[in-house]
């Protein structure tokens, strides 16, 4: 080999950047479905593959609990139709829900963008939508401080549309805590507003 100049010098002599191992493995799944992961279109496609996989997982949702103080108390504050996208763990397929979350303050009130910080937070991991519902109220009672939380989730999930029945549904999910769980005249409330 013949070093030209300088620059290339240092180049050589530079450790190599260890390879992502998920570029490997996109390499790998590419050879296994019958693919030439050598031929034009695919020859980027596992560096791709890893970024997106690394950007996904490692997802900074930037700060999650700027507080206002209320000014009055059990009153339903609503923030409806966030849209997030997961990934189902029980087949690496994604599934997009639209969010929905009310909490009735109790001297503290979350500022608004937070709850889109936190629905996208739980999202970004492999999930099941039960689980998103249930970690997204954990998060938001945890962070303000109030029992009173509900999340209602209405997601389509690519494991349905795409294979098996091939139909595409929605699927509700809903996680209710504190009154919301025991008061059926505060659920109605909420059910009532989101109606209209
Ligand atoms: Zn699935």
């Amino acid at each position: 080999m013949t070093v030209t100049n300088a620059e290339s010098a240092a180049e050589l002599s530079a450790p190599a950047a260890a390879e992502d191992p998920l570029v490997g493995i996109a390499r790998q799944l590419l050879i296994e479905v019958g693919e030439d992961p050598n031929r034009e279109g695919l020859r980027d496609t596992p560096a791709r593959f890893a970024r997106w996989w690394r950007e996904f997982i490692n997802y900074e949702p930037g700060s999650m609990g700027t507080l206002f103080e209320s000014i009055g108390t059990s009153q339903l504050v609503v923030v409806s139709d966030i849209q997030v996208w997961s990934l189902c763990e029980h087949h690496l397929l994604p599934f997009n829900c639209s969010v929905t979350i009310a909490y009735r303050p109790t001297g503290q009130l979350l500022g608004l963008s937070k709850f889109a910080r936190v629905a996208h937070y739980y999202a970004h991991r492999l999930q099941v939508q039960e689980r998103l519902v249930d970690q997204i109220a954990a998060e938001i009672s945890n962070l303000c401080g109030a029992p009173d939380v509900a999340v209602i989730a209405k997601g389509e999930h690519l494991c349905m549309s795409m294979r098996g029945i091939k139909a595409a549904a929605q699927m509700t999910s809903t996680a209710l805590r504190g009154e919301f769980s025991t008061s059926p005249a505060l659920r109605s409330e909420l059910f009532d507003l989101l109606r209209t």
